[in-house]
């Protein structure tokens, strides 16, 4: 038996892309087929439209927020650059990070002024509040991307929590196929739920189900998912927030949700793992 128990959120990223949501629809049955709680991060305006403006995606964020188990969160304003709301880390940088920040550098640094961050805040949560009836308490950033006047723009914007920070880089850096060795764990990122800069911080274990399509790919991300959770179970109040994204989980890339499938029955049987949504588990802190 484990010692301690562990908490885990299962998050899932770029609610919002794209004008129908059928992928989002069918994502959402799934985990409502594995009755796990489960916390969306929404692009309030992708492609710049509000996304209440867009009546099918309305209606099925609506319809998902009446089920059981269900909790939303702001995940940026337009996630149109890797820019949007910080840096990216280098092991999220891409050839179109590097090409933007040469060819844009003044209007990324503008952009990221506190001034200029409180504006994309307040517009997303007012979009956001448009659509649940209250603006959202959890936000994570596009691309994991930070910077030093975020935190406070995110407290200026009624935000408690971030989840933007990433805890293992590794298999981001095997998405890009880069050559190994292996990155460990950021030593500065233990998992656990924690305060700093007058915010929450519950950082991102990783990404285990990333465009996977063969079954070699399941039996990998499965086992660092399992190895993560085994480290994770040996620390008193362990965090481990996992997401995973709508698109890449969907259709030809249906295959990632066994990952998702497998380490939630393997955490069921043990005992002590509680299932939580984010901003369930911070209104339980900040009581
Ligand atoms: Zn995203």
């Amino acid at each position: 038996m484990p010692r301690y128990p562990v908490t885990f959120a299962m998050t899932v990223d770029d609610v919002g892309f794209g004008d129908e949501p059928d992928a989002f629809v069918d994502l959402d049955k799934f985990f409502g087929g594995l009755d796990l709680p489960v916390t969306y991060f929404v692009t309030p305006r992708w492609g710049d439209v509000p996304i209440y403006e867009k009546p099918a995606w309305l209606a099925a964020l609506r319809h998902s927020a009446m089920q059981p188990r269900r909790a939303f969160a702001l995940h940026g304003l337009r996630h149109d650059t890797p820019f949007e709301f910080g840096w990216t880390h280098p092991y999220m940088g891409r050839a179109d990070h590097d090409r933007e920040w040469a060819t844009r550098r003044d209007e990324v640094r503008a952009g990221l002024r506190r001034q200029a961050l409180q504006e994309k805040l307040a517009e997303g949560q007012r979009i956001f509040e448009h659509v649940f009836g209250a603006p959202a308490k959890v936000f994570r950033s596009p691309y994991a991307a930070v910077c030093e006047d975020l935190w406070a723009a995110l407290l200026w914007a009624g935000i408690a929590a971030d989840s933007s920070k990433v805890i293992n880089w590794d298999l981001w850096r095997y998405w890009r196929q880069e050559v190994f060795p292996p990155v460990d764990w950021d030593p500065d990122l233990p998992p656990h739920l924690r305060q700093a800069d007058g915010l929450w911080h519950a950082p991102i274990m990783a990404e285990y189900s990333w465009m996977l399509t063969d079954n070699a790919q399941v039996e990998r991300c499965f086992g660092r998912a399992l190895d993560d959770f085994h480290r994770v179970r040996e620390r008193e109040d362990g965090l481990f927030v996992m997401v995973c994204h709508v698109e890449q989980t969907s259709r030809e890339f249906v295959k990632g949700r066994e990952v998702i499938r497998r380490l939630v029955e393997v955490m069921k049987q043990d005992k002590n793992v509680r299932f939580v949504t984010l901003p369930g588990l911070i209104a339980e802190v900040a009581r």
